[in-house]
């Protein structure tokens, strides 16, 4: 099958070769001319623009930043939507607001285009592995179409309602992970200040009821004093302002959302945006002036 493809991240590089291994073609495109580059050698085809993309292919899969990227690649000037033809499938794979799934939705409906919103998790080490979790949002039918496709990529592909509903889950998953490792980052650095060892305390309790995936995956990290990425702060800041505007818009409060985004903030303007977001643990290290780990 004939795949293009838009946003050759860190993500989008490693789903783009996956593709390929499953013996699709891939047309690529992305502003970065190294990243195109970096999936042509990969066996792509470069395109000259997300048009261009659109013009060669009957179903295209976006994986870019945030709601904006979105709006300006599939709607913008030279965007998805100027070379689409009737029929075609629209793919986003991006995490965006739900709403934002929605606007793009309704106007690639009004070109006869279709769309999923089917955000991931699981990040770079299981987009490399096309083990991720992909949650996805729209026609039932048109998930059922595609569900193959989504398999080259994903060790879980979930349908989990209409367009939005992808996001939706995603902001769910994004927010559980961010109060979960706070939980950690808090309950880690009141170990050490009392001095009970942290690594002591992790091995005790991993097993039981308060141990989760994310214990498992970020206690380590804070015990090394290790915060390269895997999941920036900055990234995940831009997932908890879509989560907490979707909760204010369905009237939904999310204190704990609201109380982990103001220590990634504190973050930010640390300087630590770049790092994982297992940093949550320099937070603590600054309110209470003692380190879970190096
Ligand atoms: P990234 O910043 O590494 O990649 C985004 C790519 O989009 C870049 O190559 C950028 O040049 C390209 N881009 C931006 N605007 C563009 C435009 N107008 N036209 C063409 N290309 C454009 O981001 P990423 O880490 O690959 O993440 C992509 C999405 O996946 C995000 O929504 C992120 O939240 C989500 N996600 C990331 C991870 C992770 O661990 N990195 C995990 C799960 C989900």
């Amino acid at each position: 099958m004939k795949i293009g493809f838009i946003g050759l991240g860190i993500m989008g590089k490693p789903m783009v070769r996956n593709l390929l291994k499953a013996g699709h073609e891939v047309i690529v495109y992305d502003i970065i001319p190294a990243n195109v580059e970096d999936a042509v050698k990969s066996g792509a085809v470069a395109a000259a623009s997300a048009k261009n993309v659109a013009e060669q292919c009957k179903t295209i899969i976006t994986m870019l930043p945030n709601s904006p990227h979105v709006k300006t690649v599939v709607m913008g000037e030279g965007g998805v939507l100027e070379g689409a033809q009737e029929g075609s499938t629209l793919i986003d794979m991006s995490s965006i607001a739900p709403a934002a799934s929605q606007e793009v939705s309704k106007a690639c409906a009004a070109k006869g285009v279709k769309m999923l919103d089917a955000p991931v998790s699981g990040g770079e080490p299981k987009a490399i592995d096309g083990t991720m979790s992909v949650m996805v949002g729209g026609d039932k039918a048109l998930f059922d179409k595609n569900y193959d496709l989504l398999k080259t990529m994903g060790g879980s592909v979930v349908y989990c309602g209409p367009i939005g509903a992808g996001n939706t889950t995603k902001l769910a998953n994004q927010i559980v992970v961010a109060c979960n490792i706070a939980a950690c980052a808090e309950a880690f650095t009141l170990a050490r200040k009392s001095g009970v060892d942290p690594a002591v305390v992790f091995q005790a309790i991993r097993g039981g009821l308060a141990g989760s995936t994310v214990m498992d995956a970020k206690v380590p990290m804070m015990l090394d004093g290790n915060f390269k990425p895997g999941f920036k702060i900055d990234l995940h800041i831009k997932d908890l302002n879509n989560a907490l505007e979707t909760g204010h818009t369905f009237g939904s409060p999310l204190p704990l959302t609201a109380e982990v985004m103001e220590m990634m903030q504190t973050l930010h303007a640390d300087g630590r945006g770049q790092e994982d977001h297992s940093s949550l643990a320099n937070y603590y290290a600054k309110v209470s002036g003692t380190k879970i780990g190096k």
